[in-house]
């Protein structure tokens, strides 16, 4: 594969019905493409370097990702289209504050393609483009009045389908007003375009940092030797990179596919940091998993690999209440003296209160 190829490959995405015509349809993926209700017709796009890395079959984990079944026309009484509430932080255009050191912008409404368990999909695939720079400029206000933020998250939509120029103009603005802050970079490129990682890209993140990468890597089989090497240049040259999966059904509710996946990440220095529990974006019903079984599936998790390889469970709540770690809780009871304890081999233990 030719290395700046990645512009071609989004030109070329597959975007309609007869784009598919290399895959057999289930009744409900082309039940999709024929619905003519009431609902706004939803956006479909892939690339073919991302759908190549599905086989032809109906329960593969990344044809499951990218090709829509009809039941995102189905939304359920409690689903919402602003899923986490955000509107309620923006203080300037695009950026949401939420927590007190840290703020998020979404840099565009772009992405490489659609995966169909997004919940950004009120946001993405419609016409807010790119940020400008007048916009940017008001961003740049807000953080240098903004002490306390300590931390700014660069999302979207993904950040890295907009132009090495425009990633530079972001990048150095921000540094021009606050230095000493952290930034993270909110993007599925590694995992759906990976060839979109130049040199180029590559020199313009490190030479901004302290700059982190997040993605999102769903099952083992979206690791491939191209993205494996990717991931290692970006690391060699001081850009961290961990990862946010989202459990989502069919495609990786299983102690075992997880266990793969974590495992793989970390032999890639790529640490697994949060596995999100689905949020209640509208038309996503179908790709939830109860919190109960995510549950289960970490306790067992627990067991079976280290604590570098295990990511945080947890839910950002519906209308603004923020993320929450979904931990086990092995603390059974506490009185005066003691914390007690139940261990993951099911023994009781004690710890004082005081020394
Ligand atoms: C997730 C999120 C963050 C970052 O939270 P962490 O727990 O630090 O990863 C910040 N702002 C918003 C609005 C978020 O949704
Ligand atoms: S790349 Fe991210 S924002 Fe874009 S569709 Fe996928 S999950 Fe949503």
């Amino acid at each position: 594969m030719i290395e700046n190829s990645w512009r071609e490959q989004l030109k070329y995405s597959r975007k309609t019905r007869e784009d598919l015509n290399d895959f057999t349809l289930t009744e409900s993926e082309s039940a999709f493409f024929k619905y003519k209700g009431e609902m706004d017709k939803l956006p479909f796009m892939v690339n073919s370097y991302y759908s190549s890395l599905a086989e032809n079959t109906p329960d593969d984990p990344i044809r499951r990702q990218f090709l829509p079944t009809i039941n995102e026309y189905t939304v359920t009484d409690t689903e919402l289209s602003d899923p986490l509430g955000e509107k309620q932080y923006t203080p300037v255009p695009r950026l949401i504050h939420r927590y007190r050191d840290r703020v998020l912008l979404l840099i565009t409404d772009s992405c490489a393609m659609y995966c169909r368990h997004c919940f950004r999909r009120s946001f993405t695939g419609h016409n807010d483009g790119v940020v400008t720079s007048d916009e940017l400029a008001a961003v740049c206000s807000y953080l240098s009045v903004h002490g306390e933020v300590n931390e700014i998250l660069l999302s979207g939509g993904d950040p890295l389908t907009c132009s090495d120029g425009k990633i530079e103009e972001i990048l150095k603005n921000i540094r021009s007003v606050r230095p000493d802050i952290a930034i993270r970079l909110a993007t599925r490129i590694p995992v759906v375009l990976p060839m979109r990682i130049t040199e180029n890209l590559i020199g313009i993140l490190s030479e901004n940092g302290p700059v982190w990468l997040v993605t999102q890597f769903n099952h083992k089989n979206e690791i491939s030797d191209l993205t494996e090497k990717k991931i290692s240049s970006l690391i060699d040259k001081g850009i961290p990179v961990l990862n946010q999966s989202v459990l989502l059904k069919g495609v990786n509710d299983s102690v075992g596919a997880l266990e793969e996946l974590f495992q793989k990440l970390v032999r890639m220095r790529v640490k697994p940091y949060y596995l999100f529990q689905g949020d209640l974006a509208s038309g996503t019903s179908h790709f939830r998993v109860p919190i109960e079984r995510g549950r289960e599936i970490m306790s067992q998790l627990r067991q079976r690999i280290s604590g570098l390889a295990l990511p945080v469970y947890a839910v950002d709540l519906p209308g603004g209440g923020g993320k929450i770690p979904l931990t086990e809780n092995y603390a059974i009871r506490q009185d005066e003296q003691n914390y007690y304890f139940r261990n993951i081999e099911g023994r009781d233990y004690t710890y004082p209160r005081e020394f």
